[in-house]
């Protein structure tokens, strides 16, 4: 909720025109309370893990049976319409449930540790600042989560339920048990925690962690897939190597960057795998 009555009061109290975007914000949010704000939180994830992976299993049923869709990473791996239909069903009614949960007993931390949705809005700068400390933190507290979840204990009460789909899917970013939803709600908080931001880009934070979780389990490996560029990004291979081994798998932790698993040596298996898979293609 915006503490102004009118558009001209809010640009007194800013001592300048708003932008476009302001403008917008301020139509939208102006009398809706920050409670109501913050629980869009939900509807953007539910709508994020709905659309991203639609095109991959889109692309997956075109295919015909001799011939497999393009850069599938296991073309093998052949899945009917029930097949996807019944991941969606059974990794959104847990995410709805979990994420719906978390947000009513989570509104007052998100006050105290200070994500403000008045104006002015962030600038492109910080909001690009904001997010690649986010992408950070998440990454190295989900690297060790993700280790711990691989212990006999963590992975035969939790984790095996993500790992059913040895050959990932987009719609199976999200499919898991609802403890490791859980678990794994800590590491996205705590960035906005540390560095306390606006409630858009608390949302832009939420949509991008879900593109790149589905862009993970995608299955596929495209050469024009711009999240290449960046640097020590894991993506769709780093990641189904550690679906396709499974409960052995103590290899590729790291769930958006190889950097952890380069500095702990839990990335040899994989380089071993592909080392392998080299001297095969040359000799
Ligand atoms: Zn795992
Ligand atoms: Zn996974």
């Amino acid at each position: 909720m915006i503490p102004y009555a009118t558009a001209a009061e809010a640009e007194a109290a800013l001592g300048r025109a708003m932008t476009w975007a302001e403008a917008a914000w301020f139509r939208y949010s102006a009398t809706m309370p920050d409670y109501c704000l913050y629980y869009h939180t939900a509807l953007i994830l539910l709508v994020s893990y709905t659309l991203a992976p639609l095109p991959l299993a889109l692309l997956e049923l075109r295919a015909t049976q001799t011939s497999p869709p393009a850069y599938k990473l296991q073309p093998g791996v052949r899945r009917t319409v029930a097949d996807f239909l019944r991941c969606y069903r059974d990794a959104v009614s847990v995410l709805v449930l979990t994420v719906g949960g978390l947000q009513l007993v989570s509104f007052r931390i998100i006050k105290k540790v200070g994500i403000r949705a008045g104006l002015p809005l962030p600038s492109v700068g910080e909001t690009v600042a904001q997010l690649v400390v986010y992408f950070l933190v998440e990454d190295y507290l989900t690297y060790w989560f993700h280790r711990l979840l691989h212990t006999p204990w963590g992975y035969e009460k939790i984790h095996r339920v993500h790992h059913e789909h040895a050959a990932p899917m987009g719609f199976a970013a999200a499919y898991a048990h609802w403890v490791e939803l859980i678990i794994l709600a800590f590491p996205a908080f705590a960035g906005p925690a540390i560095v306390p931001c606006h409630m858009t880009t608390f949302w832009i934070w939420f949509i991008l962690g879900a593109i790149e979780a589905v862009d993970t389990h995608s299955g596929f490996i495209f050469p024009f897939n711009p999240a290449k560029f960046i640097p020590f990004y894991g993506g769709a291979e780093y990641h189904d190597y550690h679906h396709y081994v499974g409960r052995q798998s103590q290899s590729n932790f790291g769930l958006v960057f190889t950097f952890c698993d380069f500095i702990y040596g839990t990335d040899k298996g994989y380089r071993y795998h592909k080392a392998s898979l080299t001297k095969v293609i040359f000799f």
